[in-house]
């Protein structure tokens, strides 16, 4: 792949860095990235990385935008409450750079089309806010050995890592071994978020991502970045691969990806931050 005239000039702040460059451009133009969620991490995240010419992006979701989502979710606009989320940020996304391919996947991912979903992608960005499609979609990546660039976020908390098992790095599950009970973690509609905290979060996440592709820089791999918007502080732990992981252990229980149930306050498949 060649750089047209339009592209050397749609992308020159890019290939002005030395650790970019015209290759590391062609390489992002070549990249296929899953956007797992589209809302209040997924709208950065996807920007983003549609901005930056990453060739190919596809977006999961299954909610419809309502009035509610707007104070965070930033490719949804007033006039799109109603609209498939996926419908509303293609739309935009079209728009911001024609060069990259949109793909939507519209329905609910679940144990039967997760595997199917991510094997066709090189990296997968989780921006989804339910512990059932992490642990759904940490178990995927694992299983088709793509890296996985995980965030959440949590009133005026988030926290971004970077799963890569296929080079022995530690999954969602060293991290979080069993999906929390009923009830136990509120949901963000039950505790409240702050929007722009979401965009500090999802825009890691892109950022963590084009350093994958790109192979540049010290990625976010077995330490977990942990951000406070009060304090507005930043601090990475680091993360130990567990023995004992059901997953990725030595003696590992999880042999293929299964439904999870799903937390009562969570009302949705796919509820996004
Ligand atoms: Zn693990």
């Amino acid at each position: 792949m060649k750089l047209t005239e339009e592209q050397v000039y749609r992308y020159s702040r890019h290939i002005l860095l030395p650790e970019v460059g015209g290759a590391g451009q062609e390489k992002l133009l070549r990249s296929r990235v899953l956007c797992v969620g589209i809302g209040g991490l997924g709208s950065p995240i996807a920007l983003y990385l549609v901005a930056a010419g990453v060739g190919a992006i596809g977006i999961a979701d299954s909610d419809h935008v309502e009035i509610s989502n707007l104070q965070r979710q930033i490719l949804h606009y007033t006039d799109d409450i109603g609209k498939h989320k996926t419908d509303s940020a293609r739309e935009k996304l079209e728009k911001l750079n024609p060069d990259v391919n949109i793909i939507e996947h519209q329905g609910t991912v679940s144990s039967k089309n997760i595997r199917d979903i991510v094997r066709d992608y090189d990296i997968v960005v989780d921006g989804s806010d339910n512990f059932t499609t992490r642990y759904l979609v940490n178990d995927a990546c694992y299983f088709e050995k793509k890296t996985l660039v995980s965030g959440a976020i949590f009133q005026f908390e988030g926290q971004v890592s970077v799963f890569k098992t296929d080079a022995g790095g530690v999954c969602y599950r060293c991290l979080y071994p069993e999906i929390p009970p009923q009830g136990l973690m509120p949901s963000c509609q039950e505790a409240g978020i702050l929007g722009a905290a979401a965009g500090i979060i999802g825009t890691v996440q892109a950022v963590e991502t084009l350093k994958q592709i790109l192979g540049i820089g010290e990625p976010l791999v077995n330490r977990l970045l942990v951000f406070n918007a009060l304090s507005m502080s930043f601090n990475s732990v680091n993360l130990k691969k567990d023995p004992a992981c059901h997953l990725c252990g030595e003696n590992p229980s999880i042999r293929e990806v299964e439904e999870y149930h799903e937390p009562e306050c969570e009302v949705e498949n796919l509820p996004v931050s």
